[in-house]
Formats: C-alpha cells, sequence, structure tokens
C-alpha cells in the first residue's frame, strides 16, 4: 500500500511538528520552508531560552473568535502531551514558575532536536522554496508550487506564520495562500510588542524600569490592567504588562479609538497603606530639605525630577515652603501618570501576530473547510497567546493534531 504524501509548508516551530508528527503516523512527508533554515524564529524565544510551554495552560490566556473550539484543541494537546513530545526527542525540561524552558536555557537545542528527529524520520526537508501557489489539482491532489518547483501531495498542513519578525520568515505570505483557497481572514494586528507614546519628554526617562500596573483607558474606561516590570523608552513603554495589552490596544487603534496608558508605580498600595505612607511622610516636611530630598526614596530618581517640574516644583527649594496642592500633584503622578497612545513598534518587533484565519472556517480536526485535504497550524490561525509559553504551545498543540489528522488518525 503507498504511503499518503503530506506537505507541510512552513518549517516553524508548528510545521516541524505537524512534520514529526505525520512521519511517525507512516505519512511520506516533506517540509517546504521559504527561508535556507528550519525553525530560525525558535532561536529568538525567550530571549534566547525558548519558553517554550506552561504549566498553567488554560483557554483564558488566549485570544481567539472561538473559545470553546480552542479549548478543544488545548484538552487534546495540553502541557503533559507537549513535555512528553520534548522529553520523546530528547529535550530535558526545566519549570520556572510554571514557565517551562529547555533545561540547558538554550532556544538552538529546541530547534537543533527537531531537525535532529525530522531527518531521523526521514522527512525530507526543502529549504529556500517560498511557497507561491496552493490549489487542487485535474488528479485530486493538492498542487504546491515555490522556488521554481512544483509538488503533488495528498494533504497539505498550511503553516506559515503569521506577519511577526518577518527576517524569520513568517511575511505574512500563507495569508495569500489562505486566501486563495477561499478563507477571509481576521483583521491582523501585531501583539507581544512596544507601544509609542505622544509624550516628546520621555528621552529624559528612557531607561527608567518599575515594577507597576498599567491601566488601559478608551472611551472613559478602564478596559485592562496589567502587573509587572515596565520599561520607558525615549518613544514609549515596554515590557511584559506593555505587551501584554499591545494586541488589545492595536485593535483599539486600529478601530479610530483614542487610548492612554495609565501608570501606578505604587501598586503595592491600597488606600490604607497609601494614607500611612503620606502620613510617614508628612514628617519629612519640617526640616529644610529640599523638595527632590523630599521625594528621594519613593520612586526612580528619573522619574522624580520629571514629576516635580510637571507639578510645577523647582529642584533646589526647599520642602517646607512648597506649594502643597504641588507636592499632593507629585503624589497623584506616581499613582496615575497618564500617557497618550499613537501606535506600537511594528511587525518586525512583535512577537505575534493576532488575527488570521479564523477558527470557524476549519473543522474540529483543524481541517479546512473551505479546501478538504487542505489543514492549518500556528499562528497562521486566529490564535494568540499572553507571554508565558502560550504560543508555542498553540504551535506544538495545532501542529500535532493537524497532523495526526492529516495522516488520517485526528
Ligand atoms: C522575538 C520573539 C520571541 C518569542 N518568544 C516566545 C516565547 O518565549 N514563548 C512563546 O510561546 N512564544 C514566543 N514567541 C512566539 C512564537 O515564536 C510563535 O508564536 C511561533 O513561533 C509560531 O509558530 P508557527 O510555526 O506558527 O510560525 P513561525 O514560527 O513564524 O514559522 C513559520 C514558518 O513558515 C515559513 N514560511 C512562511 N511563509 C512561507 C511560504 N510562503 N513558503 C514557505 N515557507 C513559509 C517561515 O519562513 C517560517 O519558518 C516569540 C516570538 C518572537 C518573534
Amino acid at each position: 500500500m503507498s504511503r499518503i504524501k503530506i506537505g507541510v509548508i512552513g518549517g516553524g516551530a508548528a510545521g516541524m511538528t505537524a512534520a514529526i508528527t505525520a512521519a511517525r503516523q507512516g505519512a511520506e512527508v516533506t517540509v517546504l520552508e521559504g527561508t535556507d533554515r528550519l525553525g530560525k524564529k525558535l532561536l529568538s524565544t525567550g530571549n534566547g531560552k525558548c519558553n517554550l510551554g506552561n504549566r498553567n495552560l488554560d483557554v483564558k490566556e488566549y485570544y481567539c473568535g472561538e473559545p470553546e473550539k480552542l479549548a478543544g484543541f488545548l484538552e487534546r494537546f495540553g502541557t503533559e502531551d507537549a513535555v512528553s513530545f520534548f522529553q520523546g526527542i530528547g529535550v530535558m525540561l526545566k519549570e520556572k514558575n510554571g514557565l517551562l524552558y529547555p533545561a540547558c536555557e538554550q532556544a538552538s537545542a529546541v530547534q537543533d532536536a527537531l531537525r535532529y528527529e525530522l531527518t531521523a524520520l526521514g522527512v525530507r526537508q526543502v529549504t529556500a522554496c517560498k511557497v507561491s501557489d496552493v490549489e487542487r489539482d485535474v488528479s485530486g491532489e493538492i498542487r504546491v508550487s515555490g522556488g521554481g518547483e512544483s509538488f503533488l501531495f495528498d494533504r497539505v498542513i498550511l503553516a506559515c506564520g503569521g506577519k511577526a519578525a518577518p527576517k524569520t520568515g513568517s511575511d505574512g505570505s500563507g495569508f495569500a495562500l489562505a486566501k486563495r483557497l477561499g478563507h477571509s481572514l481576521t483583521p491582523t494586528v501585531p501583539a507581544l510588542v512596544q507601544l509609542k507614546c505622544g509624550e516628546t519628554y520621555l528621552k529624559g526617562v528612557a531607561g527608567v524600569r518599575a515594577d507597576a500596573q498599567i491601566s488601559v483607558l478608551s472611551g472613559g474606561e478602564r478596559v485592562a490592567a496589567e502587573r509587572g516590570e515596565l520599561q520607558i523608552t525615549d518613544y514609549g513603554l515596554s515590557g511584559i504588562p506593555v505587551f501584554q495589552v499591545s494586541r488589545l490596544v492595536n485593535y483599539l487603534l486600529a478601530d479610530g479609538k483614542e487610548v492612554r496608558i495609565c501608570v501606578d508605580f505604587l501598586p503595592d498600595y491600597g488606600r490604607e497603606e497609601y494614607e500611612r505612607l503620606l502620613t510617614s511622610r508628612e514628617l519629612l516636611l519640617r526640616d529644610g530639605r529640599t523638595v527632590e530630598a523630599y521625594f528621594t526614596g519613593m520612586l526612580h530618581k528619573k522619574l522624580m525630577m520629571l514629576f516635580l517640574r510637571s507639578a510645577g516644583l523647582k529642584p533646589g527649594d526647599a520642602v517646607r515652603d512648597a506649594d502643597r496642592k504641588a507636592l499632593e500633584e507629585v503624589f497623584r503622578l506616581c499613582r496615575e501618570w497618564t500617557l497618550h497612545v499613537t501606535g506600537s513598534n511594528s511587525y518586525d518587533n512583535a512577537q505575534v501576530c493576532a488575527g488570521g484565519v479564523p477558527l470557524s472556517e476549519v473543522t474540529d480536526r483543524l481541517e479546512s473547510v473551505r479546501t478538504p485535504g487542505v489543514y492549518f497550524a500556528g499562528e497562521i490561525l486566529d490564535v494568540d497567546g499572553k507571554c508565558g509559553g502560550y504560543n508555542l504551545h498553540w504551535a506544538w498543540c495545532s501542529g500535532y493534531l493537524a497532523a495526526m489528522a492529516a495522516a488520517g488518525e485526528g
């Protein structure tokens, strides 16, 4: 009996998992990768350490138009399945606060292990093969064209990623292929990305890092909040809490909405603790210290100087003579420093691309409802996760499930 021929388009996280899985099921597998190497993006993940999963896997950590369908996929390939998969290809894992990494903390180990396994399974790997067309052939097979060649497969898995980090190969060309196959696309925006702000004085506080709570304000409402290490740059804001809200901010901006970020640099202070803090600092008002000496020790010096000036206070002035309203304004700024968001960095800097092929256009076997025989896996689908290993988990999960289905076992 002849083996089923499966073509995997895109040799990223999802495509490599799909190819390994399909080959283990006995299929004859070919991976067509546009760049000169498989798994390039993996090298930059998790700051080079590759945060490949999370013990606290939950559908709530993802954004997707069809959360119930997504939950079904995550149930069928959860964290334990990912752990077994990696152990099966020799990658020892370590855990930090629930986040999973290769034990050696080298993303290259994950890329290498996946490539060794592909080779061991006899998967044909065609690099520098940018696929430009996928169509049903008169023979009933699926014809895939790219890199000046043409291939015929029984089934095809589209795993081209989205548009994030295009230097690693995912330049959005997979979306064009999906459209040609009859699919629609949920609008895409860069996600897990830095935000740009309109305030021109940020250069003076660039480089400051602080634990903070950030709130996203739009249409007079607080629409999201995140806590973590905030990084101030000369053009705006960065850091994990900013990354986490960036997709929402980008969709709001795309809708023409006004967006502000309000920063609280004293996130551990509830009302009572805050009152106590103010009372305790009353004592410092009595001696001859300057306004900057008065606020020293509360927050980063660069921020403190910015807030003093914004409140109309002059460094060097005695605090006991200072306008009380101006002092109160500095305290207010510590809790409600508000910036106007004008946009985000581009896909070049984004970790993921939100949007893509809606889950409503694939079956619960990840097969296209428009072009049967074509399956989808990874970021090309309209699923994106928060920071914490969720995006790579989705790549492994969907790659595995699409391949099991394509190989006839799903
Ligand atoms: C800097 C950075 C850090 C990240 N860190 C983490 C992290 O620590 N944890 C986490 O969970 N996620 C992280 N991510 C996100 C994660 O890497 C992606 O979500 C994941 O790689 C998506 O997998 P994928 O296989 O769907 O797409 P990709 O990994 O983008 O792979 C798609 C592949 O398809 C190829 N391709 C595209 N179009 C074509 C075509 N037309 N023909 C042939 N080949 C094509 C591309 O060259 C590429 O190799 C990070 C991303 C970046 C950019």
